[in-house]
């Protein structure tokens, strides 16, 4: 590669692709792949020396990929390990942080398609994952550089025609999409964004652990994503792969804003924490886990889907154009799916002789119709859920509320049945405040994403009358 960017120095030649793909993370092998079957003349860079360097851990795939992307359906890896159960613990606040009680669920019989019946996702190692994706984008026929950091856009009147590498080489194509994750030099290149604001990032820090992959199967088995919720520690997760744990988090949970007003800027100790909970330890010791790297990565994380994300001759897809949806950051499903509309707009627009940005205008129209949009919407309330869930006094209200719940109605061998039953009454009308704190979060996504509000909220008045007129908000006393 090296003597080949020698000769076209040396003849002046300047090399010409039809689509020049920056970064082959999911987003941009997908581009590439879509954009090479199609019969395009595709070039990837990369900064890195092999795909997901820098993401060391692993992550859990949903369901919606297998429905999307059959390419992945036949596809095996060593690191993976399927979920057909996931699981919340709550615990009781520091220092004891023993489990309060635990929901262990199985996939809905009410999921909208038949993978997400069969189970929830399945967990693998990033540098396994992305090199199987750039494998099927080069064996569709792109061409993919490793070590190629992208430090410069050139520009016509119009459109971005070239993209330069560190060493000064410009490499031109009609049509860029930048794939180059959450810190994005394309898209601060092409003058959409300088950096995201403070409420649009987050930082998640994680602890990687090798693990026995037998004891995993006796003891995690397929409950592949559990998460950890207690008073003050807004929400940590661990995920089990085939033969290694992560435990990450709280950065999901909390923009960096809203963490700074609550003087909760320590992640990484809250993690430690989650990491010290005695329950978390039992299951470390249970599965032989032995820590092997600590890494910390920004994700963006909105509560609205960002506009900014094409100009003339670009288009930024996944991390990149701010994608992960508002809950838990998931951005790898959303990557590949922009990535593969991107590299279809592209097509389309140098089959026209149009990349203009009014024309590439059509690649913000079609994500806005497609599923990645739509988990946005309620995203705003989502982010309240959790502001609930990491609220010290919310969510001890809510774990006693339900441990109460549970215990009383049918639990308990302590008392007299009868006795304890009685108490369920009075247990709801204690904890109202924080039932209604739930409602005035959900009621107000279920009628943002178009449905209609249950019968008896609505003969009560529906959401002005319970919740004020902004919605969301407490009732009066
Ligand atoms: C700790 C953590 C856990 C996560 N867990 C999950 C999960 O379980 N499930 C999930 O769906 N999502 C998860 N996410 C989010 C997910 O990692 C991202 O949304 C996803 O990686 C986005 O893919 P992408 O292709 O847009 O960008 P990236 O995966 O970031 O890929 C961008 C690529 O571009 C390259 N690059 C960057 N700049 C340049 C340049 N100037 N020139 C050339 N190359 C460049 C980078 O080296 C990289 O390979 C997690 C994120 C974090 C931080």
């Amino acid at each position: 590669m090296q003597e080949e960017n020698e000769r076209v120095k040396k003849t002046g030649k300047m090399e010409r692709y039809d689509l020049i793909v920056v970064g082959a993370g999911p987003g941009g092998s997908t581009a590439a792949l879509t954009a090479a079957e199609a019969g395009m003349k595709v070039l990837v860079l990369e900064r890195s020396r092999y795909p997901a360097e820098k993401n060391a851990g692993g992550f859990a795939l949903s369901s919606k990929a297998w429905r999307d992307f059959p390419f992945i359906r036949d596809m095996e890896l060593p690191s993976m390990r399927r979920g057909t159960q996931c699981v919340a613990h709550f615990l009781s606040p520091p220092p004891e942080m023993e489990e309060r009680f635990c929901i262990a669920s199985g996939v809905s019989r009410r999921a909208g398609y038949p993978e997400a019946r069969e189970f929830f996702t399945v967990t693998m190692l990033r540098r396994e994952f992305d090199r199987f994706l750039a494998d099927r984008a080069v064996e569709a026929g792109a061409e993919l550089r490793f070590t190629s950091l992208v430090t410069g856009l050139v520009k016509d009147a119009d459109n971005i025609t070239s993209v330069v590498l560190e060493g000064g080489d410009e490499i031109r194509a009609p049509v860029v999409i930048g794939a180059d994750g959450v810190m994005s030099a394309t898209a601060r290149l092409a003058g959409l964004r300088e950096k995201w604001r403070p409420d649009e990032v987050i930082s998640a820090c994680a602890v990687d652990y090798s693990a026995s992959r037998e004891r995993l199967d006796d003891v995690v088995h397929e409950a592949n994503f559990q998460a950890y919720f207690g008073p003050g520690m807004g929400g940590n997760y661990l995920m089990s792969y085939a033969d290694c744990i992560h435990i990450g988090g709280p950065g999901v949970t909390n923009s960096l804003i809203s963490r700074v007003s609550r003087t909760r800027i320590k992640p990484a100790r809250e993690l430690l924490e989650t990491i010290q909970a005695p329950p978390v330890q039992r299951l470390l010791r249970a599965v032989d886990a032995v820590p092997r790297e600590f890494h910390v990565h920004c994700v963006p994380w909105k509560d609205s889907m960002s506009e900014d994300i094409y100009a003339g001759g670009l288009m930024l897809v996944g991390d990149a154009a701010g994608l992960p949806e508002p809950l838990w950051a998931e951005g790898v499903w959303q990557a590949m799916y922009s990535g593969r509309l991107a590299a279809q707009v592209a097509q389309e627009a140098i089959g026209e002789g149009d990349v203009s940005a009014a024309y590439l205008a059509r690649y913000l129209d079609r994500l806005r119709d497609s599923p990645v949009a739509q988990e946005f919407i309620g995203g705003a309330q989502l982010r309240q859920l959790f502001e609930v869930l990491g609220d010290p006094q919310a969510a001890g209200e809510m774990t006693e509320m339900v441990v109460d719940l549970t215990v009383n109605m049918f639990m308990s061998g302590q008392e007299p049945k009868a006795q304890t039953v009685a108490r369920a009454v009075p247990i709801l009308m204690e904890n109202l405040p924080v039932l209604m704190k739930l409602l005035g979060i959900y009621l107000p996504m279920i009628q943002e994403g178009g449905g209609e509000l249950p019968p008896p909220l609505a003969a009560l008045g529906g959401m002005d009358a319970l919740f004020g007129a902004a919605g969301g908000e407490e009732p009066e006393p």
